[in-house]
């Protein structure tokens, strides 16, 4: 019998091989201090360990360029620039000075306590990037302590394996290749980790997420991940294997179907047309939204231009962005949410307060109207990039008229401004509120009266709605958007868009689930932003349900009295029309279970 383990599949395909543990963590790093007449020469060593660094860094550049491409290999010109660092390594040196300590000792201290701030971030892009902080730390210590690097095993690889790690560094992950590393499993990392990200250019299958592997997972097990659904088998029994076998060659067939419907339009079989576009986190997720055919931008975060920075980005610095986004889907609408700042979530140099109830607390459109210095600057990048491009602009967290009608006024007198400055901008540009309270689906009516559209954030909706905190992992299983009290506000939300005549889409996760979005069609959402590796299977989806099935189930959907009904009622739609088993790891891959049917195609 084998054992089941659950992740988050973050790159795609189906690998079996034996597991080999992969264990790399920081040294400990004594307080060793050094004498007065010594700090210099610490200081000295530092950055000369930053040099070897870089160059290192620098090497696995241009090894990526060849290997993955050159939106890759920006991943490591982001590490070599946190590694230069000009501010972090101040602290370093202001910390060795002051206390006479020697420099892995400064080192270690510095890095820590940014590592403790961006793990306790609510921002996805920080948390994100912990596993290339992790790296550089690891690799400065070891220079500095005159060990061996984290990548030394990687030469004594000689068979197919799949490495099952605490956390995959892209510095690690670029070196592997598939000839001998057939998949990979982590206890930490996340869809869009850096490691992810080429472990899904690479083309290694990838669960990422899976807590205990390194615990559950014997040495020279043979284990069987799906890198799709996440799931993954310890000791497959024959006939799971076998299945697995079928389940790679029906895997391939869909795949083959869905690369060649990117340039497809999103209409289902009986006429509606769906506009489905991309959420972009981070620039280098532009390339893969278009070629997987988005529509342009749902929702284009921005909170990656102050996380992790010692500074704001100057007005230009985010004009600059926004024109570039707008170019590279010209011809679509770019929607530009406007900072979603909160908790942690701040600038380094900006004094955050420290909250109770960070989630409740100073977050989002509040931070915006308090901080002028934050929000006007991005105000005025916003009508700039509008002159010539076709952005939009979106306002988070919405919980009162009072709020959309400040930001109008601020747009007016920025507007204005630029006009009196003779620097060329639009005189406005649309205005659309994302609906992620309660608050705000009971005022949808007067929401919608005075916006240009409406985009609902069910990640917030759904945390805001259950009291059910989105990233606590133990209350994962209670965090749906499939739970009747939000689909029931989806329902109003979408009437309260066609009552006023505005677009409303969906550019929480939900619409990047092919379930949830049959849910999404049937309830009429004709619009929706997903993340862009999850476009051509909504796609897919949109392409084989009709409009008139959806809509039967989500009018089922919205008499259920659980979220269980509303699921099994959606998957016994879509299962009519594909292989549920493929797309919903809610389900048996299960098809991986023993004695599972195996129908093809419909
Ligand atoms: C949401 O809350 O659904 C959303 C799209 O915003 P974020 O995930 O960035 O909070
Ligand atoms: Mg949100």
């Amino acid at each position: 019998m084998s054992e089941r383990l659950q992740g988050v599949g973050v790159s795609p395909g189906v690998a079996c091989a034996p597991a080999v543990a992969v264990r790399w963590s920081l040294p400990d790093v004594a307080d060793r201090t050094v004498a007065a007449d010594e700090v210099e020469g610490e200081i000295a060593r530092l950055h000369e360990a930053v040099g070897v660094v870089s160059h290192h860094l620098e090497d696995l550049r241009m090894r990526t360029l060849q290997r993955a491409g050159e939106e890759e290999a920006g991943i490591f010109d982001a590490q070599i620039m946190m590694a230069q660092d000009r501010d972090f390594l101040d602290g370093v040196e202001a910390l060795i000075r002051k206390n006479n300590l020697a420099a892995e000792t400064a080192y270690d201290f510095k890095a820590l306590e940014l590592r403790n701030v961006w793990e306790r971030s609510r921002v996805s892009v920080l948390r994100d990037r912990l596993a290339d902080l992790h790296a550089i730390h690891i690799r400065m210590l070891a220079h500095l302590m005159g060990r061996s690097t984290e990548d030394a095993w990687l030469g004594t690889i000689n068979e197919q394996v799949i490495l099952v790690a605490r956390e995959l560094s892209p510095g690690i992950t670029v070196q592997l290749d598939r000839e001998h590393v057939a998949g990979l499993i982590s206890e930490e990392g996340t869809r869009t980790s850096h490691a992810a990200i080429l472990a899904h250019s690479l083309g290694i299958p990838t669960v990422m997420g899976v807590r205990g592997a390194l615990e559950g997972i014997p040495e020279g097990a043979m284990v069987l991940l799906d890198g799709q659904t996440g799931v993954v088998l310890v000791d497959p029994t024959p006939d799971e294997l076998e299945i697995a076998r079928l389940q790679i060659s029906r895997r391939h067939k869909l795949e083959m179907q869905l690369e060649g419907i990117a340039g497809e339009p999103a209409i289902t079989p009986d006429g509606v047309r769906v506009m489905l576009q991309g959420n972009i986190d981070l620039p280098e997720e532009i390339e893969p939204a278009l070629h997987h055919g988005a529509e342009g931008v749902g929702l284009l975060r921005t909170e990656f231009l102050v996380t992790g920075r010692t500074s704001l980005p100057s007005e230009d610095f985010q004009t600059e962005y926004f024109r570039r986004v707008g170019a590279a889907f010209s011809g679509h609408s770019v929607i530009i949410r406007t900072y979603d700042l909160g908790g942690d979530k701040f600038p380094v140099a900006f004094q955050a307060p420290h909250e109770a109830n960070p989630f409740l607390g100073w977050r989002s459109i509040r931070v915006c109207l308090d901080q002028p210095e934050i929000f006007r600057p991005q105000l005025r990048a916003l009508l700039r990039a509008a002159a010539d491009r076709d952005v939009q602009l979106m306002v988070p967290m919405i919980i009162s008229l009072d709020e959309l009608r400040e930001v109008h006024a601020w747009l007016a007198e920025e507007a204005e401004g630029l006009q009196a400055a003779g620097v060329r901008a639009a005189q406005t540009l649309p205005v659309g509120v994302m609906i992620e309270t309660p608050a705000a689906v009971v005022l949808a009516d007067e929401l919608a009266a005075e916006s240009a559209f409406l985009s609902v954030g069910t990640n917030d909706l759904t945390q805001y709605t259950l009291a059910v905190d989105r990233g606590n992992a133990r209350l994962a299983d209670r965090f749906t958007p499939l739970h009747p009290a939000v689909v029931r506000q989806l329902a109003t939300v979408q009437a309260a868009a066609a009552r006023a005549g505005i677009p409303v889409s969906v550019c929480g996760e939900m619409a990047s689930d092919p379930v949830a979005a049959v849910l999404l069609l049937g309830l009429g959402y004709h619009r929706l932003s997903i993340a862009p590796p999850a476009l051509p299977l909504v796609k897919w989806v949109v392409r084989h349900v009709p409009a008139s099935e959806a809509a039967t189930a989500a009018q089922a959907a919205l008499i259920a009295r659980d979220s269980a009904t509303v699921r099994a009622t959606l998957r016994e739609v879509l299962g009519r029309h594909l292989d549920l088993r493929l797309v919903d790891p809610a389900g048996a891959l299960p098809g991986l279970s023993v004695g599972a049917s195996l129908p093809g195609f419909r």
